[in-house]
């Protein structure tokens, strides 16, 4: 289990969920990580907790200069960033009538520039240092096709798709591979706030939306964090040279449902 011997990986959002998982299986296939997320207090447990390999990064993917200070720090404690995951995102639904225009400011801001700039302050760094990247980006089922009450965040993800090809098909010629992962629904502390926007706009009891969306996976259960790390790692290694601006599905069959 050495498939990232070697490499460095900068990860935001992986104070929690699914970008702390891909920041452990990293580890476990050789590589050093940068835990970056705005939640600096959890990001400095999570990498405490993982040990020596991983250090962590006040960032706020919102803010250039956090953005650039990031990489600064993350090149300065591993020396370079050979790999990034765009991971942080948030979610938020409501009936369109109520979408409120601070909150779609709020979940691009986030979810697109976020990915978009951090992209491109890694992709400089790549390249004014020679460095053969992988970027990999964290698109949803939910980029695939919109949903009643998701509008704002399935946008946001369609666009982190549309992203991924346009800088995929850019930065290859750098040597710098960008591709995206496309889970369908993942368990995890996100559901705490999902679940009390279904509790709000469908009447749902705490647990019953989560309960619901976990029966109709295909595969019979909903994702876990752990099912999406293989393909950060096989997108992250030599075996994904020619793999060019992809999103690859990982959701038990949800999409094909
Ligand atoms: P999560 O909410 O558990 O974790 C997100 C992390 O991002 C948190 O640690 C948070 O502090 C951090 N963050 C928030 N705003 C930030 C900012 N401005 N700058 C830096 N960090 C910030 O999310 P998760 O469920 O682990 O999801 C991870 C990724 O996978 C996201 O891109 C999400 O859209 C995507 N995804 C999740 C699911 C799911 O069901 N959980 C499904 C499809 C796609």
């Amino acid at each position: 289990m050495t498939r990232l011997a070697g490499k460095t990986a900068l990860i935001t959002g992986a104070a929690r969920g699914i970008g702390l998982a891909f920041a452990r299986r990293y580890v476990a296939e050789g590589a050093r990580v940068a835990i970056a997320d705005i939640d600096i207090v959890r990001a400095r447990a999570s990498a405490a907790e993982i040990g020596e390999a991983a250090i962590a990064v006040e960032m706020d993917v919102t803010r250039q200069d956090s953005i650039d200070a990031a990489v600064t720090e993350t090149v300065a404690g591993l020396g370079q960033i050979d790999i990034l995951i765009n991971n942080a995102a948030i979610f938020t639904a409501a009936p369109l009538i109520e979408i409120e225009r601070r909150d779609f400011d709020r979940v691009f801001a986030i979810n697109v520039a976020g990915c978009l700039f951090t992209m491109q302050a890694v992709a400089r760094h790549m390249i004014e240092a020679g460095i053969k990247g992988r970027i990999i980006n964290m698109a949803s089922q939910a980029g695939r096709r919109g949903e009643s009450l998701v509008a704002v965040y399935c946008a946001s993800k369609a666009a982190v798709i549309s992203l991924t090809q346009s800088a995929g098909l850019n930065l290859i010629r750098h040597g710098i591979n960008v591709n995206a992962i496309a889970p369908g629904v993942v368990d995890g502390e996100h559901w705490d706030g999902v679940d009390a926007f279904f509790a709000k706009y469908e009447g749902k009891a705490p647990g019953q939306k989560k309960r619901e969306v976990g029966e109709a996976v295909p595969f019979g259960r909903m994702g876990t964090a752990d099912d999406l790390t293989g393909m950060a790692v096989f997108l992250a290694s030599d075996d994904a040279e020619y793999i060019v601006a992809q999103t690859y599905n990982v959701d038990g069959g949800n999409w094909m449902s």
